[in-house]
């Protein structure tokens, strides 16, 4: 029995993984984390996510397993970005050359928490969506960085553990043609129409690639990704 335990956020990226997971997988388990983000309503959209699936996707019903969101708000407070303050104006670049919204250290933290879970519930392979080729310039979204992080995690436990990003070399047009590879125009349908992506948690303004304020550097990349996936369907 193949088991994965997928980091879902309720993001484009991570729902796409996670009907990858459902996919490739007998049985699929979920984790979130609630570290103070400002965009916290991308929590609530997970959960719906998770019941949708059932009702709109009963063929995996019987793989989806345990979810769980882990509460490290006090990681939040330590890691200070424009995702979780309230005085900083997203998108900037910081002293350092990388966006204002890096929260250092955050997919480490996420991928252990995930390590230990996984553990617990008997998953070999963590799912998780980061990606380098639109590469917002986060270094712990590297591949490099997830394969000394698996050799860590995997010696640390005394147990092999897979991170797998299946969106690591895709770009977002890429991403959406995965969705519509896995579950034609209704997954694309579903993912435009459920997940959040928007840095600054509007989720009032729809557009055809989905909510959010429009100008935030993850809307802007959502839309651009959007418009680049239907000119490639029309060729
Ligand atoms: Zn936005």
């Amino acid at each position: 029995m193949k088991t994965a335990l997928v980091s879902f956020s309720g993001g484009q990226d991570s729902t796409t993984c996670l009907f990858w997971a459902l996919n490739h997988y007998d049985r699929v388990h979920t984790i979130g984390f609630d570290y103070g983000q400002k965009n916290h309503v991308e929590l609530s959209c997970r959960k719906s996510i998770l019941q949708k699936i059932y009702s709109q996707f009963p063929q995996y019903a019987e793989k989806l397993a345990s979810d769980i969101v882990v509460n490290i708000r006090s990681f939040g407070q330590i890691a200070q970005s424009a995702l979780t303050g309230n005085d900083q104006t997203m998108g900037e670049i910081s002293e350092n050359g990388l966006p204002n919204s890096f929260v250092p250290g955050r997919n480490l933290v996420f991928l252990t928490y995930a390590a230990a879970r996984a553990y617990l519930i008997n998953a070999q392979t963590i799912v998780a969506g980061m990606g380098q080729t639109d590469f917002s310039g986060y270094p712990d979204c590297r591949r490099n960085t997830m394969d000394a992080l698996q050799n860590a995690l995997t010696l640390g436990l005394d147990r092999s553990i897979e991170i797998t990003t299946p969106l690591m070399f895709l770009t977002k047009a890429q991403t959406w043609e995965l969705a519509e590879m896995l579950g034609g125009k209704t997954l694309v349908d579903f993912i435009v129409e459920n997940t959040h992506t928007c840095y600054e948690g509007d989720h009032q303004h729809f557009h055809e690639w989905g909510y959010g304020c429009g100008g935030c550097p993850a809307c802007q990349l959502r839309e651009k990704g959007w418009k680049e996936y239907l000119a490639r369907k029309k060729r």
